[in-house]
């Protein structure tokens, strides 16, 4: 049976139930089909003995307006949970955690980094720009802010959060807030004083939040809209063009089914669409082959918090490279997040992998754990083995933006726009945050309405064409 549909969504993760949400806004219905039996993709939520892990993505860090619109208008606020208060944050240095300071008042009076740092700090603004498009993360820092800052601020950040290597990762793509300041303002210090004082520069109030239930929440909430069909243990075989738009197959078990669609969102990961698309499209499915992946893993540590004296007092820790420590970073998910361990329990989530670690997701399940508790226990003071450990492995887990990842971007996007009725929304494009996730699809989805009503006023003009022929 052939099944026909205006949109067709491939793959049913946070990038295409956003899509999906975005266009029913518009009052388009949508088709996802989504291979495994359940939505979500990388997001998912364990509710182990009152312990709730997250799979992948923890939390949504907003700063943007139509997050927020996003947000009030899907029915998710109820179920919003707002992270806790910061409090300590730390990094390790020579081996033992520092608190990180809260602000740059903070930076520039703490010993964190030395006073030559300091003074570099101060001196940002006098900087010369750069207009390289394959600049490094770590060259950009280093010219503009210092080798330490690299090493202690920003090589955890991208090495750890974004699974990148700052030695290896395009600096545009990476950091796009830093290097747009420097873009339009000439320095960091500009652009923020700027950004501060001018009316209509300044963004939303940034705020970091989670959902009721764990990250699952959201997209489980998402998966209910009314305009949207979501097909879920039903894999894409193949795409190819059809008389007005695209036949796609697809199969549930072992039955195949068809549906022609006049729009197509690949919302997977990149080998995937390039593989989908080999055969009608080769130049472009060669390019998304280059988009690389790094694997990560998070090991979930459950504690009894008696005994524990304080030991993990705050809301974690980040690893910089140059440690060379078998994890990357550890976030205390239930001192950040209310209701995510039980009374009396601390959650700690612990990561391995990225681009610095590529290796780390050979070892065996009880290495990964070994080794976690270790670094714990010698960084904390821990003695305690912990009640829960659970792990999650990502063979993919996050696409890397590094060498001429900004130029493959845009070329991917540039034949993408030159293809009739196709769009990728997915991590390897524009980020891979839940936030910019969000803000991808709706401008994804404002190109599909668009294309419909485009094409729906040609059909309409050809229909009343021909009907003058008939009367005349
Ligand atoms: C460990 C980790 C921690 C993270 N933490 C955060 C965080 O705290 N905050 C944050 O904002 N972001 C975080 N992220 C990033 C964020 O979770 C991801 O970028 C985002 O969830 C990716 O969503 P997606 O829909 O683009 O891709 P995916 O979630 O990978 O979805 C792709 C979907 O396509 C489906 N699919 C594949 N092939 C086919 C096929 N042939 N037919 C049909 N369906 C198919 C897959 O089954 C999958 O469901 C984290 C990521 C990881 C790995």
């Amino acid at each position: 049976m052939i099944r026909h549909t205006d949109v067709l969504i491939i793959g049913g993760g946070i990038s295409g139930l956003s899509s999906a949400w975005w266009l029913a806004q518009k009052g388009i219905r949508s088709t996802i089909l989504e291979q495994s039996y359940k939505t979500g993709g990388l997001i998912d939520t364990t509710n182990q003995d009152g312990y709730v892990t997250d799979h992948a993505a923890a939390m949504v860090l907003n700063f943007n307006s139509l997050v927020s619109k996003f947000m009030t208008h899907s029915g998710l606020l109820d179920y919003k949970i707002n992270r806790n208060k910061i409090s300590k944050r730390y990094v390790l240095k020579n081996s033992r955690l520092q608190q990180i300071p809260e602000n740059i008042r903070g930076i520039l009076f703490s010993d964190l980094f030395s006073l030559k740092t300091r003074l570099k700090l101060l001196s940002e603004p006098f900087r010369s720009r750069s207009h390289s498009d394959s600049e490094t993360v770590a060259d950009f820092i280093r010219r503009r802010l210092g080798q330490e800052i690299l090493d202690l601020a920003i090589d955890p950040y991208v090495s750890a959060v974004l699974a990148c290597d700052p030695e290896k990762a395009c600096a545009r793509s990476t950091l796009p807030r830093l290097t747009a300041l420097e873009k339009n303002f000439g320095s960091f210090t500009a652009g923020i004083i700027t950004k501060k004082f001018i009316p209509g520069k300044k963004g939303l109030p940034q705020e970091a939040f989670s959902f009721n239930g764990g990250m699952k929440t959201l997209t489980n909430m998402l998966s209910q809209n009314p305009l949207t069909d979501v097909h879920t243990g039903q894999q894409v075989l193949a795409i190819e063009p059809a008389k007005s738009g695209w036949r796609i197959t697809s199969k549930v078990n072992n039955t195949e089914y068809q549906y022609l669609t006049k729009q197509v969102i690949f919302s997977t990961p990149a080998n995937v669409s390039s593989s989908l698309l080999k055969p009608v499209k080769t130049e472009l499915a060669e390019l998304l082959d280059q988009i690389e992946y790094a694997p990560i893993a998070q090991i979930h540590m459950g504690f009894d918090k008696t005994g524990l004296n304080n030991s993990l007092d705050g809301n974690g820790f980040l690893v910089p490279s140059r440690e060379k420590m078998a994890i990357r970073g550890s976030l205390w998910m239930s001192n950040l997040v209310n209701h995510r361990a039980p009374e009396n329990k601390i959650l700690t989530s612990n990561f391995v992998g990225g681009g610095c670690q590529i290796n780390a997701l050979k070892s065996s399940d009880d290495v990964l754990i070994d080794q976690t508790l270790a670094t714990l226990q010698k960084l904390t003071g821990i003695k305690q083995s912990p009640e829960m450990v659970r792990i999650n492995r990502h063979h993919q887990g996050l696409p890397l933006y590094h060498g001429k990842y900004y130029q493959l971007s845009k070329a991917i996007e540039s034949q993408a726009s030159e293809s009739n009725g196709l769009y990728f929304v997915s991590n390897f494009l524009n980020g891979i945050s839940i936030r910019d996730r969000i803000i991808q699809s709706k401008s994804v989805a404002d190109k599909v309405c668009s294309n419909l009503s485009a094409q729906t006023h040609q059909t309409e003009s050809a229909v009343s064409v021909h009907a003058q022929r008939v009367m005349s």
